[in-house]
């Protein structure tokens, strides 16, 4: 199309529009595609003005045309941007040939046709900031649709395809049945070719003689209107080839039945009159009432309105849809006619019920954009899309982290996730996801969940994969764990305990104790629902059993130190009356079922406890954890000496949890002597990987020259 019919096409709806802007973007654009070509051997540019001229049949605003004639360009030429396009025809434009451009880099892929054109409508909704993007996305369909012959054939195949799975249905739930059944029936060509000629041969058979027939029913129902003072529009309505096949397919209507059906379409002036056309018709034929149907009372989910009625005239059925040129419009355009420029039509006539059964009446539709942002509100309100690097996207709930995202493509991803990597930048594994971003998880076979994760995941996969993992972590360390226990008992009556877990002995304790296995058995005993001690006296070997010491009143069974490597799982948890750190003396205290605590050697809480259930442990740092534990200090008064305090510890890459100061006395300073009379210690919990950490940190600290006193608390 050159660009004077374009123009005068425009002019036809829109005498006001920017025909330069127009201009300029057709000299733009094809110089931007210049020397490219499609398949078919046209100039690339025919592609654009044939987009272009999709949306100009829907009367779409001149914005819409200027950003469907450079759709492409962003794409195909590198050195054309967005910014470059925003000098050029204002920020509008340039935002709708972005929004094409990012859409077109999404794949989907599984799921059901229905599940598929949800997703990408809402991905749409989500990442496109105005639905023009969509309508021109799917201007470009139909047009590669309308040009896919000269496509290899598995490309064919593929293409339409996806044009049924995703694009079909969205041009169905944006309501624009036009672009609905053009995309179907060209779609329909290449995956069904045998069944499409059939239907098109039987259609183009009886043609002449249908619309001759069709004709004249028109004209007799457009006299016996007139003759009610019905103004009215009467017309025979082409049928789509794919809707035939459906009709045969899915309702089993027979198919000679189908190519005598006639179909005509009264269009009126309002709704009164709908319903006084439909009286007028029943009066004068017989009709069949099952068949009556009014969409006006109950509109469709896309917005759909109309009467449907069919008449029996000689043996010939008729189809009859009666409804407003508004309604009509809407039938036709959907969303798209809101945007259409139509002088002295009120909009207050349409209604629009959406997705989820969401309605919104057009009264309140001024502004479409506003609509489409209520929409994608609640459509997306907890949903979150993002993409893998290959460009899938991946629906999670709003919220979600990294974490989310790497369990949901693979438990092992998810297990063994170490960093991610979010738009090409290195981000927390906390990072909330936001729509659109391009996530890139990392992954370690030395790195393992840790329960804070818990915490940072929302969807349930995730929470149960890290449960799963963190479960079965408890269990094997548990029996870990058992075995020392048991190893130190049999030790001390110089029994090899492999050997006894392999002898009959053990069969013979299993049975009495309802075990199932030696594991079980050892788990017990880690996660101290047995004791070591019982089991021993069960095992009766030499009873030849050692003194009991005691140190600073504590009683311990004299066991050798034995390794923990602590987890900070379940089945050994770290207490907070004491705040122990590794290389600090720590005692075991086996509980009643509950795993293992481990408390610091002077602490109270385990003073009074049976020496059965204490254990001395040692425990030795690892510089990848660390531990709370709380630090006082007194300092005499000067400005900024908390802050000094602060920082030095922070120099010792030492994490401050939390901070308790005094308050100020009577002059204002917080850390003199007598705000800690008054209100006591001033307190902090650091975070340290074990003592050496802590020790080097309280050593700093004392070399600050207004320090007094600090000390571990
Ligand atoms: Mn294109």
């Amino acid at each position: 199309m050159s660009l004077e019919s374009l123009i005068q096409s425009i002019k036809s709806y829109n005498p006001e529009a920017n025909f330069d802007l127009l201009k300029y973007a057709y000299e733009f654009g094809e110089e931007c595609h210049l020397g490219q070509k499609r398949k078919s051997g046209d100039p690339y540019f025919t592609h654009c003005i044939g987009t272009a001229e999709i949306l100009v049949d829907l009367k779409l605003d001149l914005y819409t045309i200027c950003a469907a004639i450079l759709h492409d360009t962003i794409e195909d030429n590198e050195e054309i941007t967005r910014d470059k396009l925003a000098w050029r025809f204002g920020e509008t434009v340039a935002d709708l040939v972005e929004g094409v451009s990012k859409i077109s880099q999404y794949h989907f892929r599984g799921g059901s046709r229905q599940r598929q054109a949800e997703s990408y409508l809402k991905l749409l909704l989500a990442t496109a900031q105005d639905v023009r993007v969509i309508l021109i996305k799917l201007a470009d369909r139909v047009h590669n649709m309308e040009t896919l012959s000269f496509q290899p054939e598995s490309r064919q195949r593929e293409i339409a395809k996806e044009t049924f799975e995703v694009y079909a249905p969205i041009a169905q739930r944006l309501g624009i049945s036009r672009i609905k059944s053009r995309l179907e029936d060209l779609a329909f060509k290449y995956t069904n070719p045998e069944e499409y000629k059939l239907i098109a041969k039987s259609l183009n058979q009886k043609l002449a003689e249908r619309e001759d027939y069709a004709g004249q029913m028109a004209e007799e129902i457009r006299d016996a209107l007139a003759q009610s003072g019905v103004a009215a529009e009467v017309y025979g309505r082409p049928k789509s080839i794919y809707s035939i096949h459906q009709k045969i397919k899915e309702k089993g209507t027979p198919f000679e039945e189908i190519f005598d059906l006639i179909g005509l379409r009264i269009l009126v002036n309002d709704n009164a009159d709908c319903y006084r056309t439909t009286g007028v018709i029943h009066e004068n034929w017989h009709h069949v009432p099952a068949r009556f149907k009014d969409f006006i009372g109950l509109p469709k989910a896309n917005g759909y309105r109309s009467l449907h009625t069919t008449i029996m005239d000689e043996g010939h059925r008729i189809e009859i849809q009666i409804r407003t040129h508004v309604m009509h419009e809407v039938a036709e355009d959907g969303i798209a006619a809101h945007w259409s420029y139509k002088e002295g039509v009120p909009e207050s006539e349409t209604i629009f019920k959406w997705l989820r059964g969401m309605l919104e009446d057009i009264r309140e539709l001024r502004n479409p954009n506003q609509f489409i942002k209520s929409m994608k509100h609640e459509l997306l309100a907890d949903q979150v899309y993002v993409f893998t690097p290959r460009g899938d996207v991946i629906e999670l709930p709003a919220g979600s982290t990294s974490i989310d995202f790497a369990y949901k493509i693979h438990t092992q991803v998810g297990n063994t996730c170490k960093g991610t990597e979010v738009n090409g930048m290195i981000t927390s594994l906390r990072y909330r996801l936001c729509n659109g971003d391009r996530v890139k998880i990392i992954t370690d076979t030395s790195t393992h969940p840790v329960r804070e994760w818990l915490r940072w995941v929302r969807t349930a996969r995730a929470q149960n994969r890290i449960g799963q993992w963190l479960r079965e972590q408890d269990r094997v360390q548990a029996i870990e764990l058992g075995k020392r226990f048991l190893e130190i008992e049999m030790k001390r009556r110089r029994t090899d305990i492999n050997m006894w877990l392999k002898s009959e002995r053990v069969t013979e304790i299993l049975q009495i104790l309802n075990l199932k296995s030696p594991s079980e058995l050892l788990q017990h005993i880690g996660t101290g629902q047995r004791l070591s001690a019982d089991i021993m006296k069960l095992v009766a070997i030499d009873n030849s059993s050692e003194d009991i010491e005691s140190t600073d009143g504590i009683t311990f069974h004299s066991t050798p130190t034995i390794d923990l490597n602590i987890m900070g799982t379940d089945s050994i948890r770290i207490m907070k009356c004491c705040h122990p750190i590794p290389g600090d003396e720590v005692v075991a205290y086996v509980t009643k079922g509950k795993g293992i605590s481990i408390h610091r050697h002077h602490c109270q809480r385990i003073a009074n406890e049976e020496a059965d259930r204490l254990i001395q442990v040692d425990w030795e740092p690892t510089d990848e954890i660390s531990y709370p534990t709380e630090i006082i200090f007194e300092v005499q008064d000067r400005s900024g000496i908390l802050g000094e305090v602060t920082t030095t510890i922070a120099a010792q890459e030492i994490n401050i949890r939390k901070g308790n100061f005094g308050p100020a006395d009577s002059n204002g300073n917080m850390a003199t002597n007598s705000a800690f009379e008054r209100v006591g210690y001033n307190k902090m919990m650091l975070e340290v990987t074990g003592l050496e950490q802590l020790e080097q940190a309280i050593r700093a600290i004392r070399q600050l020259k207004e320090v007094i006193r600090v000390s571990r608390n």
